[in-house]
């Protein structure tokens, strides 16, 4: 009679030439359950999402759906010729799933039962149809509008770079994105979702963002059912703008994760600022002079700037009295700005 190299007892039979039954599938069981289940379900009509399809739901709903999954992830062991999902059952939190797996052992032709403990993970969602259905009666608007009404082309194309880097957990909630005269519209289903990608754009694009609401109508249970507006204004500066700041000229060196970098003209030393104080201290500047012009000369002390204007004017300008960026050479190029009674000398 074999003997099980495990617990030493001698059976008819062993599964796999080494072990018996009850310690080959206390070791193996009946294969390799999923790490860990994790489903979209929708919260409005209870279908999930499968390998990139949504379906409808089962009679038995999540229980059916876990067994679902379980049943397609599941890695049958060498000796299993066939398995099922015979019954499956959920934690109170819906977290854990205990699912009870049949199957036949080839070498024992033996039908056995081993029980599977798979945590689970449901991401919440609404699925496209039920977008659908409420696409008459969007709940939440997200309208974004330029610093002076109109949105320009680069800025529509950098807000359509954000909408198309979304994650299902915001874009699943939009119905439609509407290029209007004004700039773009985004009607989408859920608030959380609405102020979810308002966040994001105030983030990338240091936009600032005023709620407001509507009642729009009121339910059968007499709740009130409100919309939300979301107006989301780009600032008039992006990476690269010149802008005043304290009275001086500065650039944007950057923009992301809700803050605004921005350095003095001229000077090395970076600023960080809020997003909300970037509007506050930052201006469009204006200013009182501004020529293309060509470094023609360079005396101790003074630059020598030929205009490439119209005016022709040959400026001669103590060192002292111009903030330099860039590198000072006789031949360059360079944009002259006259800005609260400064000189400022960007060299290309
Ligand atoms: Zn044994
Ligand atoms: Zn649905």
């Amino acid at each position: 009679m074999p003997q099980c190299i495990r617990c030493g007892r001698t059976v008819d039979l062993l599964v796999d030439g080494r072990l018996c039954k009850d310690c080959y599938l206390e070791t193996y069981g009946l294969g390799v359950a999923p790490k860990r289940i994790e489903l979209t379900v929708c919260t409005k009509c209870g279908s999930f999402r499968y390998e990139g399809r949504w379906l409808t739901p089962p009679s038995d709903g999540l229980e059916g759906i876990v067994g679902l999954l379980f049943q397609a992830r599941f890695k049958p062991g060498d000796y299993t010729s066939y398995y099922r999902v015979e019954h499956v059952e959920m934690s109170p939190d819906n977290d854990i799933a205990i699912v009870s797996v049949s199957g036949h052992l080839k070498t024992v032709n033996e039908e056995v039962e081993v029980e599977y403990s798979v945590p689970v993970v449901i991401k919440k969602q609404v699925c496209p149809i039920c977008i659908r259905k409420a696409s008459g009666a969007p709940t939440a608007i997200v309208q974004v509008r330029g610093y002076d009404g109109r949105l320009s082309p680069d800025e529509k194309e950098a807000v359509h770079d954000v909408l198309s880097s979304l994650g299902e957990s915001i874009s699943d909630f939009i119905i439609s994105i509407d290029d209007v005269r004004e700039g773009i519209d985004i009607k989408m289903v859920d608030h959380a979702a609405a102020r979810t990608l308002a966040a994001k754009l105030r983030s990338i694009l240091a936009a600032k963002v005023k709620e407001s609401h509507k009642v729009i109508g009121q339910r059968n249970d007499g709740r009130r059912v409100s919309r939300l507006t979301l107006s989301v204004r780009l600032p008039f500066f992006t990476k690269g703008s010149i802008v005043g700041y304290k009275g001086r000229l500065a650039i944007v060196e950057d923009v992301k994760h809700g803050y605004v970098v921005v350095r003095l003209l001229g000077a090395e030393k970076m600023h960080r600022l809020r997003s909300d104080d970037a509007w506050n201290t930052l201006e469009p500047p204006s200013y009182d002079d501004e020529k293309h012009v060509i470094i023609a000369a360079l005396e101790p002390g003074w630059i020598h700037l030929q205009s490439l204007d119209k005016d022709m004017e040959y400026l001669e300008l103590r060192r002292g009295e111009v903030t330099v960026e860039g590198r000072v050479e006789v031949g360059k190029y360079a944009r002259l700005l006259l800005y609260k009674g400064k000189y400022y000398l960007l060299i290309n």
